[in-house]
């Protein structure tokens, strides 16, 4: 199992903050900002290169909640991030999205 595979399974603990049937968002471990939530899908997928018809209920689930989860920190501004493969800098191959936020956000990539 992956990291956020056993994250999702409990083996690993983790700081949650928003689960239901098909989604787990959690603290991050090494936070780059005040705010930094993780959001998983419950089913493994390796990056967004692997979103398909079967599977994109997770992402939608996971946009669906993302206001709540940011809410539920204190927060209404925040960027989402997903780095899909390695050259981007995913280093668990888990599709996650990060909220990021909590303070002024500094120089954009785009
Ligand atoms: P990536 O670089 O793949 O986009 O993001 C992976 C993120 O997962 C990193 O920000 C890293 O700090 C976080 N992370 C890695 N292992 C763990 C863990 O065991 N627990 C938590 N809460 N976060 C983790
Ligand atoms: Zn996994």
């Amino acid at each position: 199992m992956c990291i956020f595979c056993e994250i999702v399974a409990g083996n690993i603990p983790s700081t949650k903050v928003y689960e239901d049937d098909m989604i787990l968002a959690f603290k991050d471990i090494n936070p780059v900002a005040p705010i930094h939530i993780i959001v998983v899908p419950k089913e493994h997928i390796d990056s967004a290169n692997s979103v398909n018809t079967g599977n994109s209920k997770y992402v939608a689930r996971i946009f669906e909640k993302i206001p709540e989860i940011a809410k539920s920190q204190g927060i209404d501004s925040y960027r989402v991030i997903n780095n899909c493969g390695e050259n981007a800098g995913q280093t668990v191959m888990h599709l996650h999205f990060h909220i990021v936020g909590g303070v002024k956000l500094g120089e954009k990539i785009i």
